[in-house]
């Protein structure tokens, strides 16, 4: 079951840029700034009522952003859904004919597992999080 948005995140070029918006014009509260090499991105995490805002810039030129960049422009990348059971999900998912870029779920950040929709069957990126009391 798709329980809440976990997060949006936005393509954006430069990260410090993004960061004085959202941070000091809209007043969002900034959790924190991470380096993710294996996505090959700069992350700015904030909060607003729970739900995460994560502006993405890429750090290399073979990045997936940097690539969504050039192809789209800067703006709304993925929405992610926090979820129950993620690997229950995947195959209800697939049995229901979306097209999953993740079969399997894979580790993303602080101890969680995620798994990317193909934006061909989800008209947008969509990402599933599950956060497990591991
Ligand atoms: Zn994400």
């Amino acid at each position: 079951m798709f329980k809440k948005i976990d997060h949006i995140g936005v393509a954006v070029k430069d990260l410090d840029e993004a960061v004085r918006l959202y941070r000091d014009v809209f007043g969002l509260k900034l959790l924190e700034i991470e380096e993710v090499e294996s996505q090959k991105v700069k992350v700015a995490k904030f909060d607003i009522g729970g739900v995460h805002i994560e502006l993405l810039q890429p750090t290399a030129d073979d990045s997936p952003i940097k690539k969504f960049i050039d192809k789209k422009g800067e703006g709304l990348h993925h929405i992610a859904y926090e979820v129950d059971d993620i690997e229950e999900q995947l195959s209800q998912l697939k049995q229901k004919g979306v097209k999953l870029i993740n079969e399997r779920p894979t580790e993303g950040s602080s101890n969680t597992l995620i798994a990317f929709l193909h934006p061909k069957s989800s008209i947008i990126l969509t990402e599933l999080v599950f956060k497990g009391e591991k």
